[in-house]
């Protein structure tokens, strides 16, 4: 049953707040029956102590104990069935197969976080014996570990309710690193959050644990957000949404008195570079795989292949042309949110109002809430002259620039911003030929495609889902797959210090 009610330290707490909301069903066009009542000030406050007060005792719990918590919140998603399901799909729009789908990718991340907090060294320890005897100076022996650093405030993003929302990525990782994690639901499917959170909390109940390490709080505006990243007792934040966003949240931190890490995945038009070799000797096959790539979800994916570039010539002209072709025949699919929807609608028109940029498909659609699926084209140099052409259009929607040799092809990749993800299609033969073009992408983004799309993360050690900024506001850190736990992690060293005195839970020499 969903109550709109918030958690607050695993509980369900009656709120006295005026201000409700509802989620909306894009495919009905109507708001959703259930009521939400935004967290109050004392309901935000109160969620924070709780989180700070039971860190300490979160944090020394054995690997063992986090990782069981891990599978019983799994179990408990799994256990809410078609229900959470249906729900997923009225908040979003999207279909069975995707929610089926984003549910089991995220139990799936749940479970091989249990996994990896259970092998032996998953923090990467080290430990340099002592050399009393070095001269002129003895040497002190010295373990370095990792601490969680406390708790995480968790933004979930509107086009992933389950696996980068209330139980997604970054409240596993923060769980499976020892850190307390206090949701600000995603007003859109504030309803899909509320059950998750029925899941972690009857989890936490069921391990035992500090009631205080897990919070879900509604909000539709942007204060309780902004309430959280400015709590004193708050400790880092993991965000996925748009640029403006998470700028927004850094902004906040870095006015704090204590500065926290904003760890946010944001927006990218994940540029593709293609040869007109590789078009001469697959063009079907490209005209297809794109097609899929940009219209899945109706595009609505932060990896959506926004941006083709390639050399002026017959085979780019081709695949413009098939690709739109490709795209007109499908049928117009609906997108998130009546505001997603309008906000998808406002930027591409912001493209093609652009001088020489020029429509190539010619779909179009009544249906209100529906994205329209859109191949635009505009020369080398207009687009490296308008900033304007650069942005991401979250949604169905690519733009094809053609420039008129490698030079120009360089310049137009070296005029973007850092991005999540570039991709190279090209034959082997003509793989010498883009050496420095794969460089100059390497240096903008977190991974690089060979022959392939860009949407379709992997969750696995060796992902990067990251980027120089805007694409991350910090590079150096992946938010997807194991090595994300880093983020909520700071290494300390205990220097001579015998084992039998190292805190409990870090006896791992
Ligand atoms: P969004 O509008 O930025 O919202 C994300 C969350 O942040 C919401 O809870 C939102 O609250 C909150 N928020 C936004 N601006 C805020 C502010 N100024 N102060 C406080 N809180 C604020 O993003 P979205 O529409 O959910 O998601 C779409 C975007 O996410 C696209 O740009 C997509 O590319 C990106 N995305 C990135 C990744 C990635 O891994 N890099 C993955 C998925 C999506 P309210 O809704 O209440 O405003």
């Amino acid at each position: 049953m969903i109550t709109g009610k918030n958690y607050i330290g695993s509980q369900l707490k009656d709120s006295n707040n005026q201000i409700t909301f509802r989620t909306f069903d894009p495919v009905a066009n109507s708001e959703n029956d259930w009521v939400f009542y935004e967290a109050t000030e004392d309901e935000i406050n109160e969620a924070c102590r709780l989180a700070l007060m039971s860190f300490k005792e979160f944090q020394n719990t054995s690997d063992q104990i986090r990782a069981q918590f891990l599978r019983d919140i799994a179990d408990n998603i799994e256990v809410l069935g078609e229900t959470l399901l249906e729900v997923y799909q009225k908040e979003s729009g999207l279909d069975l197969v995707r929610a089926r789908a984003e549910r089991a990718r995220t139990t799936y991340q749940l479970r091989m976080f249990a996994d990896f907090i259970e092998t032996s060294g998953w923090r990467g320890d080290s430990f340099e014996v002592a050399e009393p005897n070095r001269s002129p100076n003895p040497k002190p022996s010295l373990f370095k570990t990792y601490l969680p650093i406390g708790p995480i405030a968790v933004f979930g993003a509107s086009n992933f309710p389950f696996a980068y929302s209330t139980a997604g990525g970054d409240t596993a990782s923060a769980f499976a690193a020892g850190c307390p994690v206090i949701v600000k639901s995603h007003p859109m499917h504030a309803g899909t959050g509320e059950m998750v959170a029925s899941a972690i909390s009857n989890a936490v109940i069921k391990n035992n644990l500090p009631k205080g390490i897990f919070s879900n709080l509604n909000a539709q505006g942007y204060q309780v957000g902004a309430a959280l990243v400015s709590h004193p007792m708050v400790k880092g934040v993991g965000f996925t949404g748009s640029i403006t966003g998470g700028r927004a949240l850094l902004d906040i931190s870095s006015k704090r008195p204590e500065p926290i890490p904003v760890f946010a995945e944001m927006g990218s038009v994940n540029p593709v570079v293609v040869s007109n070799g590789a078009l001469q000797e697959n063009m079907k096959q490209w005209v297809q795989s794109y097609a899929d790539s940009i219209t899945n979800g109706t595009g609505q994916f932060c990896t959506n292949p926004g941006l083709i570039m390639g050399l002026e010539g017959l085979q780019l002209n081709e695949f413009i042309s098939e690709l739109s072709k490709e795209i007109d025949s499908r049928k117009n699919t609906v997108m998130l949110n009546p505001s997603i929807a309008n906000s998808f609608k406002k930027l591409r028109n912001d493209v093609l109002s652009q001088q020489d940029v020029k429509q190539e498909s010619t779909n179009a659609s009544d249906n209100v809430n529906y994205g329209i699926q859109t191949i635009a084209s505009v020369s080398g140099k207009a687009f490296i002259e308008n900033p304007k052409l650069h942005h991401e259009v979250f949604g169905p929607f690519s733009l094809v620039v053609k420039c008129k040799d490698l030079v120009e092809l360089e310049q137009t990749i070296s005029s973007l911003e850092g991005q999540l993800t570039a991709t190279l299609i090209a034959t082997s033969n003509e793989f010498r030929e883009f050496e420095s073009v794969i460089s100059t992408l390497s240096n903008k983004v977190g991974r690089i495609v060979y022959n392939g799309v860009p949407t379709g993360v992997e969750v696995t050690q060796a992902m990067t889902h990251g980027g120089p900024f805007p694409a991350s506001t910090d590079s150096r850190f992946t938010a997807v797959g194991t090595d994300s736990i880093k983020r909520w992690l700071r290494p300390i060293t205990f220097q001579n210090f015998p084992k039998e005195l190292l805190p409990s839970g870090l006896v791992r020499m």
